[in-house]
């Protein structure tokens, strides 16, 4: 990264690079903050870490309780295989010539990434902060509340 895309001035403080804090369902951290190891959902101990999904925040790094990783693991595959299913039936769909059928098969692919959404942890950048969406209640109601 060169110092032209730096997200903060260098003047801003150390304590305020490092912190965590809640605002509704975000969980609002400082751009070098490294996020408790506690379970992102649950807010128990956790045993197994994975890189959020974002290309310019992929530094930080969730963490979930096995559990958590299980759950998580198989809404994906459920996800995958549904995804997969919608994308045969619309291929299908175009070879027997059945357009109502694809038509129905090209809306159920749309609601792919609405399904998805409860799963995916995704992080933006925005007023200094790192604003991170997908904790569980238990671990939000575990930060202290974010004050802009
Ligand atoms: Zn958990």
């Amino acid at each position: 990264m060169s110092t032209d895309t730096q997200p903060f001035p260098p003047e801003v403080s150390e304590e305020e690079r490092n912190y965590i804090r809640r605002s509704g369902r975000y969980v609002v951290v400082g751009f070098w903050t490294q996020i408790p190891q506690r379970c992102f959902v649950c807010n128990k101990e956790a045993t197994v870490s994975e890189k959020i999904e974002s290309e310019e925040l992929n530094h930080i790094e969730v963490h979930f309780c096995d559990e958590h990783k299980k759950k998580r693991k198989r809404q994906f595959l459920i996800i995958v295989a549904y995804a997969s299913a919608c994308l045969a039936c619309l291929i299908a769909a175009g070879f027997l010539n059945k357009t109502a059928f694809g038509s129905l098969a090209f809306v159920a692919i749309l609601l792919v990434p609405i399904l998805s959404l409860p799963y995916s942890i995704k992080a933006k950048f925005k007023e200094r902060s790192i604003w991170i969406t997908g904790a569980g209640k238990a671990f939000l109601d575990s930060l202290p509340e974010y004050k802009a």
